[in-house]
């Protein structure tokens, strides 16, 4: 039985001409030439959902249904008629499509597969900007209405929930919750299926596999974000990274010809996607999510032809003879002409013996919305003086009780951005108290209390706090590179003028020209953005850096 009210575009939006445009009949010859005109029954299955080969249909006579698959019934998400075509994001990268399409009429459709698409819209800018803008915006109908192939039963509370909540929203993947605290049903269920609390979360992954706990690279696996790719190709340019500087990379590398494969060892979007509003990125007066930048420079590089795998990350760089390898987890060693690091950093841990307990149960290392709805109307705590921990202070403000900034120094100036700080003066909510720094966490499941000390007198205050926010100094992505190129002495990577004569005589620099701007000690290998030593840590720079670098590949792969 199908419900026969199509559901996108959904009547509240007024987009709905953007989101299921109409070409006209010389934009549906133009895509014509790139596919093959065939004849459809009323009823007749075009694409199953779940089925492995993407392909894309026009629809020149009769209309097309999309129908989600629930239980024994159907969905109807979409109505599609002559001039109208299918799609989503995830037929740009290859992945499964979400949905059944059949034809609801009988008539005729022009079927494009993958490749063809691809190349239709490298070099079709008009129908480019249709097709593009349509398939982000079914997308993010998508994710509002919470379809997709994928149940998540959990609870809120639970920091296994949040991690796969986090991983699936930045992989703009849809999903549906079910929140085991409000629904004591679905807990006897689970008792039913002898599913312990041990097990919990459980994800049901496209309606036929149950996973319990997954790790992110299970849930990879089963969504099959990385089955269309071949990782054992040589390719011109390997990144190792997905954060502003890789993805930067990975357009202009994938745009100007060259073969891009990008390693991602969690999801698209690096630190910037942990970060609620960007608001000193060029272009983006009113301010931009990390989210919301990380997806469309995502969807940018899978149209210029990059592949990103996601959720295996470099474990290993094979750095003595060329082509250099990449070793992935899990996975085979992926062979590569050049490469760019573009792995980043990480927040300094806090030196508490019990922190791990409360990681993602009370402890955070970003403040997005998924974050802001835990601690909405409580107090919580942020640590840090740099411009995250100012940023994530005036998001939380906005919802949360009170927020009180935290920081060992004695001020802000020399750290964080001027008109942070004013947010921060301006906002009664945020209570700011240098010289302080956290000496305890107490809970049990999750965090419950927080004692502070204050370094000038040793006063110590506890305070009823469920939720901090750690935002306190960066270390570098660098472990796995194993000595393969020279770091400073804080383990971020050396580039171009930065490395000394002893550093390229101790790394056996063989060439008799010197390092390009941005290569390290290893011919052909360049490090961009937040992991090379020096850099500017911010997005722009990082986006900056990973195009400049391309310019040095071409090079590189000219000698
Ligand atoms: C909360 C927050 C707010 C911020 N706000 C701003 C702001 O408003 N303005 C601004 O300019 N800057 C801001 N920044 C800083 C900015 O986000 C960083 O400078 C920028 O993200 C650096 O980009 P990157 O690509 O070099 O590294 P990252 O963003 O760190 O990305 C590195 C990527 O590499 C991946 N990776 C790591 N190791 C491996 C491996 N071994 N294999 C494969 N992949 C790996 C990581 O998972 C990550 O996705 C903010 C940072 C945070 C955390």
């Amino acid at each position: 039985m199908t419900d026969k009210t199509p559901i996108i575009p959904s009547a509240t939006t007024s987009r709905a001409d953007e989101i299921v445009p109409t070409l006209t009949s010389a934009q549906v010859a133009r895509i014509a030439a790139h596919g093959r005109r065939r004849q459809v029954q009323r009823g007749e299955v075009l694409l199953e959902a779940g089925e492995r080969s993407a392909r894309f249909f026009v629809v020149t006579a009769g209309n097309i249904e999309i129908v989600r698959p629930v239980c024994a019934t159907e969905q109807l998400i979409a109505v599609y008629g002559p001039g109208m075509f299918t799609g989503e994001v995830n037929l740009l990268a290859g992945r499964r499509g979400l949905a059944h399409i059949r034809a609801g009429e009988a008539g005729e459709v022009i079927e494009v597969d993958r490749e063809h698409l691809l190349g239709l819209v490298q070099t079709d800018s008009e129908l480019s900007d249709i097709l593009m803008r349509a398939f982000i915006l079914r997308r993010v109908e998508l994710i509002a209405h919470g379809f997709g192939d994928v149940v998540l039963v959990g609870s809120s509370h639970c920091a296994e929930t949040l991690r796969i909540k986090e991983f699936l929203t930045r992989n703009g993947h849809p999903y549906s919750a079910i929140d085991l605290d409000r629904n004591a049903d679905v807990q006897e269920l689970l008792d039913h299926f002898h599913i312990a609390v041990k097990d919990v979360p459980v994800l049901i992954c496209r309606g036929e596999v149950v996973l319990r706990n997954p790790t992110n690279q299970q849930i990879a696996d089963c969504l099959g974000f990385n089955e269309a790719i071949d990782q054992t190709q040589l390719r011109d340019l390997v990144i190792v990274g997905a954060g502003p500087s890789g993805l930067a990379a990975a357009v202009y590398g994938a745009s100007e010809g060259l073969d891009v494969l990008v390693l991602e060892s969690n999801a698209p979007g690096g630190q910037a996607g942990s970060s609620s509003k960007i608001e000193n990125y060029l272009g983006f007066p009113t301010g931009v999510s990390g989210q919301e930048l990380a997806a469309r420079a995502y969807t940018q590089a899978q149209k210029f032809g990059a592949q990103l795998i996601i959720a295996k990350g470099a474990k290993q760089l094979a750095c003595e003879r060329k082509p250099y390898a990449v070793e992935i987890a899990d996975g085979p060693r992926v062979p590569a002409r050049t490469i760019i690091i573009a792995t980043g950093a990480e927040y300094r841990r806090l030196s508490l013996d019990n922190l791990s307990q409360f990681e993602g149960a009370g402890v955070y290392y970003g403040a997005t919305f998924i974050e802001a709805q835990l601690c909405r109307d409580e107090e919580v705590v942020v640590v840090g003086g740099g411009n995250s921990a100012g940023q994530a202070a005036v998001f939380l403000a906005q919802t949360a009780k009170r927020v009180h900034l935290l920081v060992r120094s004695d001020g802000l100036a020399e750290t964080m951005s001027r008109y942070l700080i004013r947010r921060i003066e301006q906002s009664p909510a945020i209570v700011f108290q240098p010289h302080t720094e956290i000496v305890a966490l107490e809970g049990s499941n999750h965090l419950k209390r927080v004692c502070w000390r204050d370094n000038r007198t040793g006063d110590l205050e506890t305070h009823d706090i469920s939720h901090v926010f750690v935002m306190a100094g960066a270390i570098p992505n660098t472990h796995w590179l194993d000595g393969c190129v020279a770091l400073d002495a804080k383990g971020f990577i050396k580039t171009g003028p930065d490395l000394s004569p002893e550093d390229l005589a101790a790394a056996h620099w063989p060439l008799a020209r010197a390092p390009h701007l941005l290569e390290t000690s290893l011919p052909g290998v360049f490090a961009v953005g937040d992991v090379r030593g020096g850099s500017l840590k911010r997005v722009a720079s990082a986006v900056g850096e990973g195009s400049i670098a391309v310019a040095f590949v071409h090079q590189v792969l000219h000698e």
